[in-house]
């Protein structure tokens, strides 16, 4: 909407130097400006929509950080492996990870899971987790 309306602007005030000046050179050099800009949006557009479509990792997420945090920050997690993170559309975020845990009831993951998807939310922005709890035998 910004760019429409910088170019609508932009549109208005090269005629307003052309009907006061007669500077018709002024027509094609903001053409061919607000054709660049449209490239631009185009190709950045284009380029989000590819890496959603492709499942690619955020590029602001690290993978590395997350399984540290989440190690050291929710109790009774011992280690998180097999981390995958990408985006569902454009600023939606899902992950799924296999977490390591004592030889404990179902019932007493819920805990875990709970405040992983909490922390999940407020560090990272990820509002979709799939967890596979393991222990160690
Ligand atoms: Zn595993």
């Amino acid at each position: 909407m910004v760019g429409d309306t910088l170019s609508s602007v932009a549109v208005i005030g090269g005629a307003l130097v052309m009907w006061r000046w007669q500077w018709y050179i002024v027509d094609p050099i903001l053409s061919i400006l607000i054709c660049v800009l449209i490239l631009i949006w185009s190709w950045r557009l284009l380029r989000d929509s590819v890496l959603v479509l492709m499942e690619a990792a955020p590029r602001h997420i690290d993978i590395e950080l997350v399984r540290r945090e989440l190690v050291r920050g929710v109790p009774g997690i011992h280690d998180v492996h097999d981390i995958h993170v990408w985006e569902i559309t454009s600023g939606m975020y899902a992950l799924t990870a296999h977490v390591r845990v004592d030889d404990i009831p179902v019932s007493a993951t819920m805990a875990i899971r709970t405040q992983t998807a909490a922390l999940l939310d407020d560090r990272f922005d990820i509002t979709h987790a799939i967890l596979q709890f393991e222990c160690q035998r």
